[in-house]
């Protein structure tokens, strides 16, 4: 099947006389016959289910058409996006280990990865995601147990270079991480690059309508983790009857030792309901995300023209940075823009607060157009000069272009340039 029907027909086929829509299993619990019955399920839980901290028939259809469209052997999702980069670092680090990872990436991950998991024990190394293949070598150590990158990152829209970063990783026996949240599978599968777990935060595009926040963990199943840097995979757990994951599950190892052991002790599940409205907007991912495409690039063009606007940061643009890694791993650069707007703070406010089509959310990758002030929001407590540092200008607004019509859009930002 290509994207378009994976979208409409993996994770559920039903049988004679079945829903033809996947139901919501709205139930914490599943009953046997037998205590015996029972028994049998905790000594293999990927048989039959248990209960729904850690599996539910509605979220597991949606786990397996991301699965499909990943080219993944399976995938869990998360209640978050925040959860799913958690749990994937989680399940193969511990307290004293480390990670590298791009400086180019969410700021809620740099938080995580920075501050939280070092209370944990586990140091991050940031690398610029342009830096030489020596300086990227340069930052692993002895006890480095992954490398983290988003596709097309939020908010900087650096395009990732997949392969090579693939190369050192494996180069040094550890997996590639792929954050592929604004891509989706639709514009990019890292697997076919050289990664070999995916996470996404499902609250973006895949969800796409601005219902209920979600992330997955998805896994190639190439990784071979018998390499001797990963005795939480292939030793015995003790915590679930001295089984060796790599030993029982073959390439199923990784993902399923996240939904046994770390998705049974943090229960971060989402609930079956979620699942269902996921699942609505993952039917109709592929034909919106070539629309949002679609819409961004004549509104990035139209950006470009004008004169009260500094830059336009759009990997789909010849001018940008990352165009020529966007035309090697991308089918297209989703509908996220970043534009600088001349005159910095107070300019960049003026444009914004007279958008009438645009809201003003903190969102994105939403269906409707909208628009953020990194400056005065998300990174409101910086100084000026710390936003310089981070890369921040006052006139840079995140715009996130909808499935409006792209005449409207663009007459709505016409109001808004207007206003300078
Ligand atoms: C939003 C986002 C996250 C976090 O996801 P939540 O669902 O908000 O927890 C992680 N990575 C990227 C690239 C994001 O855009």
């Amino acid at each position: 099947m290509r994207d378009e029907t994976k979208c409409l027909h993996s994770g559920y086929t039903p049988k004679n006389s079945e829903p033809r829509v996947v139901p919501i299993v709205q139930s914490t619990t599943y009953v046997y016959d037998s205590t015996d019955d029972v028994a049998a399920v905790f000594d293999d839980p990927t048989k039959s289910l248990i209960y729904s901290r850690f599996a539910n028939p509605t979220v597991m259809a949606v786990e397996g058409k991301i699965a499909d469209l990943e080219g993944g052997v399976g995938a869990m999702c998360t209640s978050s996006g925040q959860a799913a980069n958690l749990l994937a670092i989680l399940n193969i680090c511990e307290a004293g280990d480390s990670i590298v990872s791009t400086a180019q990436i969410y700021g809620g991950t740099v938080n995580l990865f920075a501050v939280t998991l070092k209370k944990l024990g586990i140091e991050c190394i940031f690398v610029d995601t342009f830096a030489t293949d020596e300086e990227i070598e340069a930052a692993f150590k002895p006890n480095t147990k992954a490398v983290f990158g988003e596709t097309i990152a939020n908010p900087a829209l650096t395009v990732f270079d997949i392969e090579r970063f693939a190369k050192i990783a494996h180069k040094k026996g550890v997996p590639l991480i792929v954050d592929n949240t604004f891509a989706t599978p639709i514009l990019c599968k890292p697997f076919e690059f050289g990664a070999d777990i995916v996470t996404h935060s499902t609250t973006k595009y895949m969800d796409g309508h601005a219902v209920q926040g979600g992330g997955v963990i998805v896994d190639s199943g190439k990784f071979n983790w018998k390499n001797g840097n990963f005795p939480c995979l292939t030793e015995p757990d003790e915590s679930y009857h001295g089984i060796s994951y790599t030993e029982k599950y073959g390439e199923l190892a990784y993902i399923l030792k996240a939904r046994m052991q770390l998705m049974r002790d943090f229960g971060v599940y989402p609930a079956a309901h979620s699942a269902f409205l996921l699942n609505l907007g993952l039917d109709t991912l592929a034909v919106r995300m070539q629309r949002y495409c679609e819409n961004a690039y004549t509104v990035a063009k139209f950006l470009q023209s004008n004169d009260k606007i500094d830059e336009v940061i759009y990997p789909w643009l010849e001018t940008d940075r990352s165009y020529a890694l966007a035309k090697k791993y991308l089918k297209g650069a989703s509908g996220v823009i970043s534009l600088i707007i001349k005159g910095g703070r107070n300019n960049a406010v003026k444009f914004m607060d007279s958008l009438e089509l645009a809201s003003n959310e903190v969102h994105v990758a939403d269906i409707r157009t909208c628009v953020l002030h990194p400056a005065s929001e998300t990174h409101r407590q910086l100084t000026d000069e710390q936003l310089v540092a981070a890369g921040i200008n006052g006139g840079m607004v995140r715009l996130s272009v909808g499935l409006e019509s792209v005449e409207d859009i663009i007459e709505d930002l016409k109001k808004g340039l207007a206003a300078i």
